[in-house]
Order: structure tokens, then sequence, then C-alpha cells
């Protein structure tokens, strides 16, 4: 849910103007208005090595979004992920997922150690397949334990869970959904945890968590009897960076528990490190019933999503009469196709070998420190959020107020960034309400350096954003 900047610095002496132009003649990007793009000197990246990316006019970048959208959390140029998929990929490419393969096997075993309270892994493709296949798993059960009833899906405001229809009729960011209706029935919305913006005008300290007590509200509106599942991001993502405050979940636990309503939590962008746990709902008190991850699950180097249940979810479905359609009937061709699982599992042995998380818990201390330093160096800077490697600034343009910075001043703090050789990302142009927060996700390979220099390219960025608006 973040965006690149689109940068005007000149040319480099590797002009390839053949393949820029074929890009421009022949590909409909994500997210782009085409119109725009057209007169602008866009990006296309060549090549990646550790965490540095060079586009095809030879411009190196410190890459501080993992990608673009928070995906390659080991970094670029892992030659020894690019080897497993290789010789996975000679040995046996592809079977369908209704038979098993020896990844497949051995990244659900790996993937269930760093997961203990859950018990099963179901493969997909993207991390928005992932979230359809777990709304589908809530309302097959609903209608094989009683009459279908028990179908509603609750999403919490500013939640991204993503772009297909049922993934986006659970989003909370409701710019995001525009011209996109009708939408799937079934889910509704409670209020978002943003502390900065609390939706009850009240401040931390001297508050109830009414946050996380508006889902029973919105339970009983709906009627208990009514809803299957929530479904959460452990820390808002392209929402604006969100942790919860550390009550939140806890009572988000008892309410499920209360109405007899699944637990969904979405780590398509928390999930394997990015926090400095594996996954983010491990920071808080909570055991989850279901688990969705993607982007860093391989890091960028397959395609690969798993919908992870609690053995006892799976139990349910494995109980029923195969003769009355009993078992999950759900299938994606290339779930589980043998690449996906093969990186997988070298990615994260990587993240265990080189002490990842211990490295993101470091540098995410550094990367918070140096962030509350330009916010008290920069009036623009109204806000900043994150756990580890995962960070927002929120920029506005009065403080007491808390008025959001036009998008155009968040857009031209990332373009500055990127002319000093920085990629940050920052709250999608899309989302029209919120588009001002400007957002870090390293790779959680970052050096003390690394950190340093996202953190001077974003001092001198905010600096010069400024002047112009003053
Ligand atoms: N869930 C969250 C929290 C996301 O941020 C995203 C994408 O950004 C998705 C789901 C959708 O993932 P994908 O784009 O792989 O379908």
């Amino acid at each position: 849910m973040i965006q690149t900047a689109d940068t005007n610095t000149d040319s480099g002496s590797n002009l390839d103007q053949d393949i820029i132009q074929t890009d421009r003649e022949t590909v409909w990007h994500h997210l782009t208005q085409h119109t725009q793009f057209e007169t602008s000197d866009p990006m296309v990246i060549v090549r990646g090595e550790g965490m540095r990316v060079t586009d095809a006019r030879g411009r190196e970048f410190l890459d501080a979004t993992s990608g673009g959208v928070w995906s390659v959390n080991v970094g670029y140029g892992r030659t020894e992920i690019a080897d497993a998929v290789r010789e996975q990929l000679v040995e046996m490419c592809y079977f369908a997922n209704t038979a098993g393969s020896i990844p497949g096997a051995k990244f659900a075993a790996k993937l269930l150690e760093k997961l203990p309270q859950m018990g099963r892994v179901y493969y997909s493709n993207s991390g928005s397949e992932a979230n359809e296949k777990a709304y589908k798993m809530v309302r097959q059960l609903a209608h094989m334990e009683g009459d279908g009833r028990k179908h509603k899906i609750i999403y919490r405001d500013r939640d991204y869970h993503g772009t297909t229809i049922g993934a986006l009729s659970s989003t909370g960011q409701f710019e995001r959904k525009e011209q996109y209706g009708p939408f799937a029935p079934g889910f509704v919305s409670f209020k978002h945890c943003c502390c900065y913006r609390c939706p009850f005008g009240k401040s931390y300290g001297n508050c109830d968590i009414e946050c996380a007590r508006d889902l029973e509200t919105v339970i009983q509106q709906e009627g208990p009897d009514t809803v299957g599942a929530v479904v959460l991001e452990p820390i808002t993502a392209g929402g604006g960076v969100i942790p919860p405050v550390p009550e939140y979940f806890p009572i988000i636990q008892q309410i499920c528990r209360k109405y007899d309503v699944l637990l969904h939590i979405d780590e398509v962008v928390c999930g394997l490190g990015r926090t400095g746990e594996w996954f983010g709902h491990q920071h808080y008190d909570v055991a989850p019933d279901i688990v969705t991850m993607a982007k860093g699950v391989a890091s960028g180097y397959a395609a690969i999503s798993c919908t992870v249940t609690t053995e006892s979810l799976f139990e349910r479905f494995k109980a029923q009469p195969q003769e009355r359609l009993g078992y999950f009937r759900d299938i994606s061709t290339f779930a589980g196709c043998t690449a996906g699982p093969a990186a997988g599992l070298v990615n994260v042995e990587i993240i265990e070998r080189e002490k990842l998380l211990h490295n993101v818990r470091e540098r995410g201390a550094q990367l918070m420190r140096g962030l509350e330093w330009l916010k008290q160096e920069h009036e623009l800077v109204g806000d900043v959020r994150g756990v580890g490697l995962f960070a927002g600034l929120e920029l506005v343009s009065d403080r007491d107020r808390r008025t959001p910075v036009a998008e155009q001043l968040a857009a031209a703090v990332a373009a500055h960034c990127a002319e000093a050789g920085v990629l940050i990302g920052r709250t999608n142009r899309s989302f029209k309400e919120f588009n001002n927060t400007l957002c870090l996700s390293p790779a959680l390979i970052a050096t003390a350096a690394d950190i340093d220099g996202i953190l001077h390219a974003l001092d001198q960025s905010l600096a010069r954003a400024s002047n112009k608006q003053a």
C-alpha cells in the first residue's frame, strides 16, 4: 500500500531508453495514473543487492521499502534462495496441492515451529487470496455447523486486506473501495485504533480502550449468532502504520471468546520478522484462530501465501462427513507450487541463521530514536509510530489541530528522499483521508549505517519540503 516516489533526477550514464520506452508503451502499472506517468521519469528497476536497487538509468537507491510494498525481508540478491528454487524446479516443478510435495511439507513444519499454537498450513499465492480462503473457511463452518447465519466478518476501519472483491469488502479504507461496488454482503466494520486520531476523541491513559470495545458493540448490533469472525492486522500497515496499545488485543480476544467469534490476524505485512518477532501479533497477548501471511514469506523470491489455522479449526472440517460436502472445497491451481515453499524455507533459515530478529530489534530501536529526533526538529512531523523495522511518520501542517498535510507534500518528501538516493514509501494516494503518512520498512538486514542514511535523507527532505511550504 505504499508507493515508491516518482523521481525527476537527471538521466544517468547507463540510460536504457529502449526498456523504459517499451515499459511505457506496454505495461499497465499498479496504482498508477498513466497520463501523469507518461510524462514522468519512471523507474525501471533492473538490479538489487542487499539493501540497494539500481534502475535502468544506473541510479542506485538505498531501499527503505523492501521492494515498494514491504516484501523483500532478507534483502536482494540472495543466490541461496534462487539456487534452492532452481534445484526444486528442475527436480519437481509443479503438481496440484491435492498431492503433497517435499518443500510444501517441510515449509509447513517450519512455519508451525514459529506459530506453536497453530496446526495447519493452507497454501495460496497472494495476501488477498490467503484472506479469501480464511473468509471461505468461516462461511463454510457457519453452514456446516449451523444454518449459515454465523457467517459475518467484522473488519476494522483503516485496515487493508487485499484487492479481490471479498478482501476489498473487508477493507476499511473507504476511498480505496470507491467505484468498485457493490461489495460482498456480510462484512461489517468497527472503529480503528489510532490514538493520534482517536475515533472517540479520547487520549490513551484517559480512555477505556473504547476502540477495542467497539468490536463488542458491533457484534451486539449485528447479533452474535450472525458473526463468524473478526479480521485485523496486528499493526495496521497501509492505513498509516498503527500499532495498537498493549491492552488492545487481550480485550479483542476476550470479546471473541465471549461471542464464539474466530479471531483472524492478517500478518501479510508484519509476518516473518518485520517487527522483531516472527509475527506481529506475538508482541501482544493474543492467540488467533487464523493467521494469514504473504509478502515476507519468501521475501519476494517466489509467490506464496498461507492461511494458517489452529488444529481445532481444521478438526471441525475433518469431522464433517464427505457426502455432505463437509471438506474445504477450495483450490487455487498454483497454490503450493513448489518454488514458493522452497524459497520460503531458505528465507526462514536465513532469518534464523543471521539472527535477523535480533537485528530488527536493535536497528528498529535506532530507527525509532531517530524518528523521535526528527519529530523534535521538524514541525511537519505530527506523530511517529512503529515496531521493529516498520515505522510511519504522520505529516501535519498544523500540529495543534493535527491537520494532515496535502498529499502533494507527502509525495514531495518521498521524491526528495529518492533524489537523495533513498526510497521511502507513503500511504496510498487513493487513501484520501489519511494519505499523509510516510512509511519505512527497510530489509531486516539493515545496518546502523543504512538506518543513519535513511534518517539523514528524511531530515534533509523534510527541511526542503517545509522550506517550500513556508
Ligand atoms: N493484507 C495486508 C495487510 C496487506 O497490506 C496487503 C497488501 O498490501 C494484502 C493483505 C494483500 O496482499 P496481496 O497484495 O499479496 O494480495
